[in-house]
């Protein structure tokens, strides 16, 4: 029960890295507020949870400011936020990306979290807290023919604002960290890992021999949002890949 007493918000966490983030927590003891787009899935997955959902597009400011809000009127305070929602592109080299798609990836993945975080800071500030932020091995370095350069720059981005909140928020004791994942398998990824040839490879690529999993991410956010575990942790970017990144 390592976040017991604790209120934490996970955006995106309607299914995949977000919804195992939130079981996670939930069984540590935690109140979880889970959002997404989608009514009826979030519905489900909150009933599921035992998690209190609010709908909010992290595209859209006024909705992200009101998930914040209802989550502290609904439960009094605000302790872990989890930058967790976002979109993939599709494949294309960089000169054939229309400015909407590139505008698209960066509105939900860099200026949402942006939003929520910035909303989520007053109360945060109140008794401190821990920020977790979901970027990707892809915010890390270049992959050859990985062609999804609007995710790339959301990623890394989100990398550095990592390191500039942990920064300007130490002094009130909000603790801001990042998890970089490699391929893990979810809705996101399931085209990608559909057949035996591409999961053997990818399979390949991790020294440690596999792709990643949804509670491979949990269990790094937990680490990252228990006081107890992390109470000196904050700025830190984890790549979270089976050692692929040190090849
Ligand atoms: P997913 O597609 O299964 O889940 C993404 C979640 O974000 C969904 O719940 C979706 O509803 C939500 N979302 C999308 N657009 C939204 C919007 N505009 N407003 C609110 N919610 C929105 O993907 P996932 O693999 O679980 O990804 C979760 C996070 O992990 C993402 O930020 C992703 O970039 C990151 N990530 C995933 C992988 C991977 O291999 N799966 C690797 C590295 C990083």
């Amino acid at each position: 029960m390592k976040l017991a007493g604790k209120v934490a918000l996970i955006t995106g966490a309607s299914r995949g890295i977000g919804k195992a983030i939130a079981k996670e927590f939930a069984q540590n003891g935690a109140t979880i507020v889970i959002s997404g787009t989608n009514k009826t899935k979030l519905d489900e997955t909150a009933k599921e949870l035992g998690a209190f959902a609010i709908l909010a597009d992290m595209r859209r400011e006024a909705e992200v400011q009101n998930l914040i809000n209802k989550t502290v009127e609904k439960f009094g305070k605000l302790d872990i936020l989890v930058n967790n929602a976002g979109i993939f592109p599709k494949i294309k080299l960089l000169h054939e990306i229309s400015s909407s798609e590139w505008r698209d990836v960066l509105d939900v993945n860099l200026t949402g979290p942006f939003y929520a975080t910035k909303y989520s800071i007053p109360h945060l500030q109140i008794n401190g807290g821990a920020i977790i932020n979901i970027a990707s091995s892809a915010g890390l370095k270049a992959y050859e023919n990985f062609n999804a350069d609007a995710y790339s720059a959301s990623k890394a981005a989100l990398v550095l604002l990592t390191k500039c909140w942990a920064l300007e928020y130490a002094k009130n004791k909000i603790r801001v960290n990042c998890i970089c994942p490699g391929v893990v398998e979810t809705d996101m990824t399931s085209e990608f890992l559909s057949s035996p040839a591409m999961r053997d490879m990818m399979n390949y690529a991790y020294p440690i021999g596999r792709f990643g999993t949804v509670n491979d991410v949990a269990k790094a956010a937990l680490y990252f949002a228990s006081d107890e575990d992390s109470p000196w942790v904050t700025g830190a970017v984890l790549p979270l890949d089976g050692g692929e990144s040190i090849k």
